[in-house]
């Protein structure tokens, strides 16, 4: 049976359809790659249900995944770093290389970034899907494709605590225990912090978190972020030294700053409405350092050196799996806010 290529395209707000689309040829540069994990991100559940997030807007058919891991099944010309059968995992933004941000190392920051699954660029939830060969990392035999395709949460988090300093001894506070909490604070335990607390609204989020090394966590009740904050205080036995925002609920970002200690970092990975109210004279007066991140730079080759060593164990974040067929179904459980990570396999049965 010739090979096809299922492919899940977003083509409008709620109307995600699987179709089998050409195989794309490699251009030069660039690796044809077979795939095989894409865990599925808030971002490919939140344009499927509402067409856009902020200026981005779903205005042409997209296909959805960014978060992957692939097989090389072909290569374009010029390509001597990889080889076919090489198992890689995918960055997905691919920068222009000449601008100011990309040439001082700053990347993240180009403004002609092709990041799959951001309009207008297609993602990679499919059966094929072809790549800038230097924005492929090849994975160790004993690092699974699931592990290849959290490197990518996984780099979030590294960023973050690149961003605010993250050390050995830090006493650090997450605020919200999604997917992109717990990598920071699988981050954070692998840089040294001593402690780290981390709030949630939702007990079973939170019940995950100690299973994955928090050493306290904290469920919001009041909707006064002083009383948040003296809880974290109370825990800590001091305020926190750094804090990784990633919740983006306004009332989490105001516990952020009261929470953290004069000379401190707040760390805003959260993304939430674009205008909010914050205590910034609290901040102003104590010298916390307010620092965005804006997805990660750099952070690949850690991502995977600390999977590969052992430092950091991604697997548990998997709490469900699909196939690519069942693609629907796999954004239906992930709107519903079912389990941590839901990971589509896109191979063929
Ligand atoms: P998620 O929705 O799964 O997790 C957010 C968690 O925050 C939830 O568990 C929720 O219960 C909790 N929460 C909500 N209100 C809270 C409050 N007041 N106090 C404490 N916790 C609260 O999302 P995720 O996938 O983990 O991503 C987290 C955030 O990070 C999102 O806003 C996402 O857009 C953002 N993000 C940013 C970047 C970046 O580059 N800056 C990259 C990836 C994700
Ligand atoms: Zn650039």
């Amino acid at each position: 049976m010739a090979d096809t290529n299922l492919t899940a395209i977003l083509y409008k707000k709620d109307d995600l359809r699987l179709e089998d689309k050409k195989i794309p040829e490699p251009g030069p540069g660039q690796v044809q790659l077979c795939m095989k994990e894409v865990g599925i991100c808030g971002s490919d559940v939140h344009y499927w249900t509402h067409g856009e997030i902020g200026d981005f807007v779903v205005k042409a058919p997209m296909i959805l995944g960014h978060e992957a891991s692939g097989v090389v099944s072909k290569l374009g010309q010029g390509v001597t770093s990889l080889k076919v059968g090489d198992r890689v995992a995918i960055e997905p933004g691919v920068p222009c290389r000449r601008c100011h941000y990309c040439k001082s190392g700053r990347y993240n920051l180009c403004a002609d970034m092709k990041f799959c699954a951001t309009p207008p660029y297609d993602g990679n939830l499919a059966r094929f899907y072809v790549h800038d060969a230097d924005f492929c990392y090849k994975l160790p035999d004993h690092v699974s494709f699931e592990e290849g395709a959290l490197l990518e949460p996984l780099a979030v988090g590294v960023h973050a605590c690149n961003r605010g300093g993250v050390g050995l001894g830090n006493k650090v506070l997450i605020c919200g225990a999604g997917p992109i909490g717990i990598v920071n604070l699988l981050v954070a335990r692998a840089r040294g912090a001593a402690e780290v607390v981390i709030t949630d609204l939702d007990q079973s989020r939170l019940d995950f978190a100690k299973t994955m090394g928090a050493s306290a966590v904290i469920k919001v009740s009041s909707k006064d972020p002083k009383v948040t904050a003296a809880q974290v205080e109370e825990v800590l036995g001091e305020p926190a030294d750094i804090t990784i925002e990633c919740s983006g609920a306004p009332p989490s970002i105001r516990t952020a700053i009261y929470a953290t200690k004069s000379g401190g970092c707040v760390v805003l990975v959260g993304l939430g409405p674009d205008l909010i109210e914050l205590p910034v004279v609290n901040a102003s007066v104590r010298e916390v350092d307010i620092r965005g991140i804006f997805r990660y730079v750099n952070c690949y080759p850690t991502a995977l050196a600390m999977v590969a060593s052992g430092k950091v164990n991604v697997k548990p974040l998997v709490t469900h799996r699909y196939t690519l067929e069942q693609t629907i179904e796999a954004f239906e459980a992930a709107k519903r806010g079912e389990g941590v990570k839901i990971m589509i396999s896109c191979v063929r049965k």
